[in-house]
C-alpha cells in the first residue's frame, strides 16, 4: 500500500489532546496569565486539591516540576539518601533510577515478570529477606506500574511492611488504574506521577505531582520543594526548587476533567486491538486479574519486532519501543549498578521484543480500524 494520500498515524500525539480541549485550555491559560501570579498560587493549590479529591482515599497531593522530581521529593521527604539502597526495576523510564541517584541513594535493579513487565514480586521478597552482599541497607522500594497496569502489590506490601520500609508507587504511567478496586497511588506509602505531555494526564510542558495519605509527609515535602521554606525566605530544612507553575496547573485542571473518559477510550481501543490480534501470531498484552489497566501503552511482544514494525510502518502506522535498552545496560549505568539475583535476564529479553502501538484517546474510529486491519494482516 503506497497511496500518496495515506497519512501516518503517530504512536503518540500530545497535540491532539490539546486540540480536543482547546477552548477550555486557552481560557485557563489566559486566566493564569491575567492573574499576575505565576508560581505556587491559586491554580496550583486548586489542582492539588482537585487531584487529591479525584484520587480519594484521604490523599494529599503536592505539585512539583516533573515526575522524576516527584520520586526524588518523596525519597527526600522520607529521609532516604546516601548510605541506603532503594530497590526498583531496570525495565522503566531511566527517570525512576535517576531519581534514586539524585538523592544519593544506591539503586538495586530487580527483574520483571515477563507477562506483565512489572517488578518480580518473588525476587523482591527474596532480596528483602536476604539482601545482596556489599550493599547499603535497603530502605525503600519503588515498583513501577509500567504501561498503565498494576504491579503485584499484595506480596510486595507484605514484604515491605514486614521489613518496616516504605513502598513508593511510580505512577507515571497509570493515572486512574486500579488494583482490587483501589486506585493505584493510594495503596503504598506515597506515589509519584509524571505529568509529561504524553502521559495519561499530561501538561503542555513539564509537570509532576505526588500523593500520600500521610498529611505530615505531604506538608514536609511541600516545604522541601521550595528550599525547605515553611515561611517565606526562611529554610527550616534543606530543600530544592521543584515547583509546578500556574499556567501548567491551570491546564492540568482542564485536562483532569477528561482523564476518566480518556482512560475509558484507551480501554476501548485496547479491546479493538485485542480483537484484531485474536487467533494471530502475536498475543494481546496480558491483564492482571483484579486490576483495571489504563493503557498508557498497548504493548505487543514479538521476536520479529523489526519486521512487524516495518510492516506497520508501510501501512502508515507509527510504533514505539518502551524501552529499547534497559537502564542497567545503558552506558551511564552499565557495570556499576547493582542487580538482584535474577540478573535482569527477563528485562533484557523484553527490551528486545516489546512494541508499542498508537495509543491516545483522540485516535478516531477510522484510525483504530486502519490499525486493526493492519494487525489482522500480520496473521497472513
Ligand atoms: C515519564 C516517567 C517518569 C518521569 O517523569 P518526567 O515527568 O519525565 O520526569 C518516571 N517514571 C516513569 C515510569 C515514567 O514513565
Amino acid at each position: 500500500m503506497n497511496a500518496p494520500t495515506m497519512t501516518m498515524i503517530p504512536q503518540a500525539d500530545p497535540g491532539a489532546g490539546y486540540r480536543a480541549q482547546k477552548a477550555e485550555i486557552d481560557a485557563a491559560v489566559a486566566r493564569a496569565l491575567d492573574s499576575g501570579w505565576y508560581i505556587l498560587g491559586k491554580e496550583g493549590a486548586a489542582f492539588e486539591q482537585e487531584y487529591a479529591a479525584w484520587l480519594g482515599a484521604g490523599q494529599h497531593a503536592v505539585g512539583c516540576a516533573n515526575g522524576t522530581d516527584a520520586i526524588a521529593l518523596i525519597l527526600r521527604g522520607l529521609g532516604i539518601g546516601p548510605g541506603m539502597t532503594v530497590a526498583t526495576v531496570s525495565h522503566t523510564a531511566v527517570a525512576t533510577v535517576a531519581a534514586v541517584e539524585m538523592v544519593g541513594a544506591t539503586p538495586l535493579l530487580l527483574d520483571i515478570d515477563p507477562d506483565t513487565y512489572t517488578m518480580d514480586a518473588d525476587e523482591l521478597v527474596s532480596v528483602l529477606e536476604d539482601p545482596p552482599p556489599g550493599l547499603p541497607p535497603i530502605k525503600a522500594v519503588i515498583p513501577v506500574h509500567i504501561y498503565g497496569q498494576a504491579c503485584d502489590l499484595g506480596p510486595m506490601l507484605e514484604a515491605t511492611m514486614a521489613a518496616g520500609i516504605p513502598l513508593i508507587e511510580d505512577c507515571a504511567q497509570c493515572h486512574g488504574a486500579t488494583l482490587g478496586g483501589r486506585k493505584l497511588g493510594t495503596i503504598g506509602t506515597a506515589a509519584a506521577y509524571s505529568l509529561y505531555p504524553t502521559k495519561n494526564l499530561g501538561a503542555l510542558g513539564d509537570g509532576g505531582v505526588l500523593s500520600t495519605a500521610d498529611a505530615e509527609l505531604a506538608e514536609r515535602i511541600a516545604a522541601i520543594r521550595q528550599y525547605g521554606w515553611r515561611e517565606r525566605y526562611i529554610s527550616s530544612m534543606v530543600g530544592v526548587n521543584s515547583r509546578l507553575d500556574e499556567v501548567q496547573a491551570a491546564i492540568l485542571r482542564v485536562k483532569l476533567t477528561a482523564l476518566d473518559a480518556g482512560n475509558a477510550r484507551r480501554r476501548a481501543i485496547a479491546a479493538a486491538y485485542d480483537g484484531a490480534l485474536a487467533g494471530g501470531p502475536i498475543a494481546p498484552p496480558a491483564r492482571r486479574a483484579g486490576a483495571e489497566h489504563v493503557f498508557h501503552q498497548y504493548v505487543l511482544r514479538t521476536e520479529d519486532r523489526a519486521a512487524v514494525q516495518a510492516k506497520l510502518k508501510a501501512q502508515g502506522i507509527g510504533t514505539g519501543v518502551h524501552y529499547p535498552v534497559p537502564v542497567h545496560l545503558q552506558s551511564a549505568y552499565k557495570d556499576r549498578t547493582p542487580l538482584g539475583p535474577a540478573g535482569c535476564a527477563e528485562t533484557a529479553k523484553a527490551s528486545q521484543e516489546v512494541l508499542s502501538l498508537p495509543m491516545y484517546p483522540e485516535l478516531t474510529d477510522a484510525q483504530v480500524e486502519r490499525i486493526c486491519a493492519a494487525l489482522r494482516d500480520l496473521a497472513r
